[in-house]
């Protein structure tokens, strides 16, 4: 006599299914395995897929944004130092603002090096 391996009521003779709480008794042909195995292996690649992109379009957008940021600071800077009137406090500060924005160019360049890595592997 077998009994359910969930909810332990007798089994008469070979069935697939128990007939108490459907629970499945038998392993299912070797072609709905594989075909199940390779249904799993399909969605985990279009998992990898998914946080790819997700991946990719964070680069992209912290690529824009840092390249914005140093473009904006490099701009405002070339524009103090042209100006006449600047006090000489401003000094230490437009030198901090440089370093600020070649770094912020140095992260945009970054990301987007790391945003075409992704891209190509799409
Ligand atoms: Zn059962």
């Amino acid at each position: 006599m077998n009994y359910c391996t969930n909810c332990g009521s007798k089994l008469e003779g070979n069935t697939a299914f128990c007939p108490n709480c459907g629970q499945r008794l038998q392993g299912l042909p070797a072609e709905v395995e594989e075909s199940r195995a390779a249904r799993r292996e399909q969605r985990e690649i279009t998992r990898i897929q998914e946080e790819m992109k997700d991946a990719k379009e964070n680069y992209y957008g912290w690529s824009v944004t840092s390249g914005i940021v140093g473009g904006l600071g490099i701009a405002v800077i070339v524009a103090w130092f042209m100006a006449d009137n600047r006090v000489d406090w401003y000094i230490p500060a437009g030198i901090g603002g440089i370093a600020i924005s070649i770094i912020f160019v140095g992260i945009s360049i970054y990301y987007w090096q790391k945003y075409k890595d992704y891209k190509n592997q799409l």
